[in-house]
């Protein structure tokens, strides 16, 4: 077996030592020979310098690569969790570039030359969308409701629907956000039927807010009522209490202008009457991950001034990220064109189909496939059950095959994520871009080629 030092000597360890760390690649010799070693014992025959070198060169590259990288996303989800939600625009990720890259005016008013507010960028642009009197951004819609509930309800009562107790993911549920914020929850109605006058029955001394939130993830169907923002609102301002909506996913755009089914609005909201409204900057809005709140500022400013706000803060990137997204909403012909989550809604079945006979084409006759019709969906919680006419590319004759290219696709240098569907591999072509299908393409010949049987 040769020595470590020997093998530093020859051509193809230094050619490594050109691109790692030295004491690196003595350590991805050494875990080399010692591979080696152990194989030796089990009466292997001892590799060569060429191979233990290729084998620490393997083996720095594989630690070389970013954790969090690029993938192609084709499930057909387009704001998919798992794989980071909302695709940003360019002209966000232009500015957080530009923001991040050297110093910035975060907290300095270039005018005055004194000290500047932090989200001066931001709020301006959120009450000129939204026609809110007030608007507030922090980390994500969690926190805003957390923040919210902290500010406004702390050692008082929290009234809420029975049938909007809802949990999201990751651990956040209403009754435990409630409690969090220092409030005791107050539940009222049934699952399927909570009326205003349960509403009004539940009122004490102690009751802070009235909370309203959006059945994001699932729907309550058949026999069904529900005291609506407006009642709400009139009955908050008739006990001096204050009317929250979490409305989670809170499309800016008009989901129905986009031949889609419509999500309620922030603004729809403040105009039924809610005080304050909470919603997501990484779902239907399509920009960086936030949490906004827009209301009255008698709601938002104690807020402000509340010692969580500190801690929920964004920073200089994402609000660099989140004012170039409601730029674009200012046009809203530029924010469908540019924003990726609403491109994406706004596109026709036909388009997809056109992407999938690219793909088709690209593949040629690398692997069998199949040209069919799928059903994308929206994800990240909003629009439960509505299905987007789609196609998708099917690969995989067997169950086996399939579930083992999956893994291919996903180890890939470009991982790909389908969907597995009726023993079928789908690459479903409504989440992946038409920059992408090249890409796209690269990758699936290269996991075919390595998954091919001999
Ligand atoms: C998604 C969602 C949240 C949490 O939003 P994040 O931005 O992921 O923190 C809160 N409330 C509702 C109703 C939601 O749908």
């Amino acid at each position: 077996m040769p020595q470590v030092q020997k093998l530093l000597e020859t051509p193809e360890v230094q050619a490594l030592l050109k691109a790692h760390p030295h004491a690196a690649v003595v350590e991805a010799l050494r875990a080399a020979l010692g591979a080696a070693r152990a194989d030796l014992r089990s009466g292997a025959e001892p590799p060569d310098a060429q191979t233990l070198a290729r084998r620490a060169g393997d083996a720095l590259a594989e630690g070389a690569r970013p954790y969090l990288g690029r993938v192609i996303n084709a499930t057909g989800v387009i704001l998919h969790t798992n794989l980071g939600r909302a695709p940003l625009p360019a002209a966000a990720l232009e500015a957080m570039a530009r923001a991040g890259l050297g110093y910035s005016n975060l907290e300095f008013d270039l005018d005055a030359g004194a000290r500047g507010a932090r989200a001066a960028g931001v709020e301006p642009l959120l009450r000129e969308l939204t026609g809110a009197e007030a608007a507030l951004a922090v980390n994500n819609a969690a926190a805003a409701v957390l923040l919210a509930l902290s500010g406004l309800a702390a050692g008082g009562e929290v009234i809420v629907s029975r049938g909007e107790m809802v949990e999201i993911g990751g651990g956040f549920r209403i009754p435990e956000v409630v409690a969090q914020g220092g409030a005791r929850l107050v539940e009222v109605g049934t699952t399927n039927k909570t009326r205003l006058d349960d509403y009004r029955a539940a009122i004490s001394e102690r009751t802070r807010v009235l909370l309203k939130v959006h059945q994001s993830n699932y729907r309550i169907v058949g026999f069904t009522a529900e005291a609506s923002l407006a009642e709400l609102s009139s009955l908050a301002r008739e006990r001096g209490l204050l009317l929250m909506h979490d409305l989670g996913s809170g499309a800016l755009a008009d989901l129905g202008r986009l031949g889609r089914t419509p999500e309620p609005r922030p603004q729809d909201s403040l105009l039924a009457g809610a005080d304050l409204v909470a919603f997501s900057g990484d779902k239907l809005m399509g920009g960086p991950q936030a949490g906004l709140l827009v209301g009255r500022a008698a709601a938002l400013d104690p807020l402000r001034r509340h010692p969580l706000m500190r801690a929920l803060r964004l920073d200089k990137a994402t609000l660099a990220g989140l004012e170039a997204t409601f730029r674009l909403y200012r046009d809203p012909v530029r924010a469908v064109a540019e924003i990726p989550v609403l491109r994406m809604l706004a596109q026709s079945a036909d388009q997809v189909a056109a992407r999938a006979e690219r793909l088709g084409d690209l593949l040629e006759r690398a692997a069998p496939f199949e040209i069919r019709s799928s059903e994308a969906q929206v994800g990240g919680g909003s629009l439960p059950g509505e299905a987007l006419a789609s196609w998708a590319v099917a690969l995989g004759e067997t169950d086996a095959r399939a579930e083992s290219l999956g893994v291919r696709f996903r180890r890939g240098e470009t991982p790909v994520i389908g969907r597995l569907s009726g023993g079928r591999l789908l690459l479903d072509l409504f989440t992946v871009a038409d920059e992408e299908v090249e890409a796209l393409a690269t990758a699936v010949r290269a996991a075919i080629h390595l998954d091919s049987p001999g």
